[in-house]
């Protein structure tokens, strides 16, 4: 029998995987997904996830479905042992068209991302499939799998391979590749509950900033609610993980049987750490597998969707031969900074909840109730917010000495050329666009097929090639970039902007459409 052929293969069906699936699949690449498991994990594990992540799901036409089983956050308060606000910290919205938090059920999530996936006849799942070894090849890689329902071997063949296996990734493992970092040795309970009758301020996220158990308490949508605790040193991990000793933790929260029916609970570590490297040859790491960052602002799974929303074009672009293989090698460079500064917040506020000794949290809490009066300091808080900027300072962007360069553009609502009013990427995602205001000549764009969409004022009558800047967002965005023309990628990150006196910098070397 002829080994099957595919262009990419997954390993790994979880978010991260299931949304890659989805972005080949839209390209109409053919795709082989390997996942060990009958269904979706059971357990919750994500509860939070943000406008950026949903803007990558958008661009699958899947943000409306998952939109819809969401619970949008309303920010997170840090309380003290009594359960008195010393913080708050509010999500900011940076213009992405979707709510900047939201709550999530991660099983809901995962089941509609490969909800999504059954559009696409030439996407083949092989469910109870386990990745056993790779073996690449100059021109492709060999996959061994085990089908579990049989116990027979079978070999696949695919051009690339996305390692979305997660944490314990067993390629990066094959290769050797280190994952570097540290794992904290306290451990952490999370219980999952559906709730039956709800209480004073079962709709907000707290973290309990107790130094006696520290705990996070957030509500979670489809009717769940989440709470996470850490097993102290002296205490057994198996003695707290029962429903008793769950009970005890929940009644010390004021929650008892009446108001939640549990439906699980878990032990899990903490970890910080980053592959070494996030390609060998034809293969890459993807989500977990690459990257693992402790949960405080609720951002493992969504730094993985990131980085397949970064990894799937250039892989549709390099199959298509629509750009030169050297681009894969941008995807590292521009994930990894990124996801170091994302942990690196996360730590942050991780130290803020579970800081264990009392004197310090009573300062802790003395501090930031006398700080978060003084305007400047809110203005600091805010700017410091959750996540870093979705900008890339270095990768496939044609440096032009432009600052829109390298920024994902915001993604403000617009009238189209059929005078209806829809999201920005609506109009442009997924693909190469050439932006502007005003008239210009940009030919060496225009030879390469790229659409040319010409931005005009709030209020203009729509007109075929271009769409209204309702609210007049990308406008102001642009003068304040100083562009008046930019390229931007199929993820909505500028390649390229003129400079003020400079022109448009040309398309990446061996780009066509
Ligand atoms: C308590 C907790 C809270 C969290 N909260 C958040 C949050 O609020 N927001 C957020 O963004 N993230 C959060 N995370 C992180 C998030 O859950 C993970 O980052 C995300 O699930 C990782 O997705 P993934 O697809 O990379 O890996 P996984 O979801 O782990 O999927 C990997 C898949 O690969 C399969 N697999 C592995 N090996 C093989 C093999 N050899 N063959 C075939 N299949 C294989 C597995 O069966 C699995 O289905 C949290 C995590 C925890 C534990």
């Amino acid at each position: 029998m002829q080994t099957p052929q595919y262009d990419v293969a997954i390993v790994g069906y979880g978010p991260v995987g299931a949304t890659a699936a989805n972005l080949l699949g839209q390209s109409g690449l053919r795709v082989a997904v390997v996942e060990r498991d009958p269904d979706v994990y059971f357990r919750a594990r994500a509860i939070s996830t943000d406008e950026e992540t949903v803007r990558i799901w958008q661009q699958v036409g899947l943000a409306d479905r998952l939109n819809a089983d969401m619970l949008p956050g309303a920010g997170a308060n840090f309380v003290d042992s009594d359960g008195r606000p010393f913080a708050k910290l509010l999500p900011v919205d940076r213009g992405n068209g979707h709510p900047p938090q939201q709550f999530i059920y991660q099983p809901a999530v995962d089941r509609v991302l490969r909800e999504g996936v059954d559009r696409f006849p030439d996407v083949e799942v092989l469910l109870e499939h386990e990745f056993l070894r790779l073996n690449e090849q100059p021109d492709f890689v060999e996959l061994t799998l085990n089908d579990l329902t049989t116990g027979a071997q079978k070999t696949i063949r695919a051009s690339y391979v996305i390692a979305s296996d997660g944490g314990s990734s067993s390629i990066r493992s094959q290769f050797g590749i280190g994952f570097s970092g540290q794992t904290y040795s306290e451990r952490w309970i999370v219980i999952d509950t559906k709730v039956l009758n709800e209480w004073p301020g079962h709709d907000r996220l707290r973290f309990h900033c107790n130094p006696a158990r520290p705990t996070v308490d957030c509500p979670t949508p489809l009717g769940h609610h989440r709470w996470e605790f850490p097993v102290h040193d002296g205490e057994n991990e198996a003695d707290l993980l029962n429903e008793e000793a769950i009970w005890k933790v929940l009644s010390a929260q004021g929650i008892d049987r009446a108001n939640v029916k549990i439906l699980g609970f878990a032990c899990y570590s903490h970890h910080v750490r980053f592959a070494d490297r996030w390609r060998v040859g034809r293969v890459f790491l993807a989500g977990d597998a690459a990257h693992a960052m402790p949960p405080w602002i609720g951002q493992g799974m969504c730094a993985g969707v990131r980085d397949v929303g970064n990894l799937c074009w250039k892989l549709t672009a390099v199959l298509n031969g629509a750009l030169p293989v050297a681009v894969l090698d941008s995807y590292q460079s521009e994930r990894l900074p990124h996801v170091k500064e994302v942990t690196n917040r996360a730590v942050k506020v991780g130290e803020l909840i579970i800081e264990r000794t009392r004197w310090k949290a009573a300062l802790r809490n003395h501090f930031f109730r006398i700080a978060t009066k003084v305007p400047a300091f809110n203005t600091w808080l805010l700017n410091n917010r959750w996540l870093p900027d979705a900008h890339y300072p270095e990768g496939l962007l044609a440096r032009g000495g432009s600052p829109a360069v390298g920024w994902l553009i915001p993604q403000p609502r617009v009238v189209d050329e059929n005078g209806s009013e829809v999201l920005l990427d609506d109009v442009i995602g997924g693909r190469w666009t050439l932006l502007h205001i005003g008239s210009g000549h940009w030919p060496s764009w225009q030879s390469t097929g790229v659409p040319l969409i010409r931005i005009l004022p709030a209020g203009s009558e729509p007109a075929p090639g271009c769409i209204v800047d309702r609210d007049d967002v990308l406008t102001r965005w642009l003068a304040e970039k100083k562009a008046f023309a930019i390229a931007v990628r199929p993820d909505g990150f500028v390649y390229a902007a003129n400079a003020p006196g400079r022109p448009l910098p040309p398309p990446p070397k061996g780009f066509r459409t």
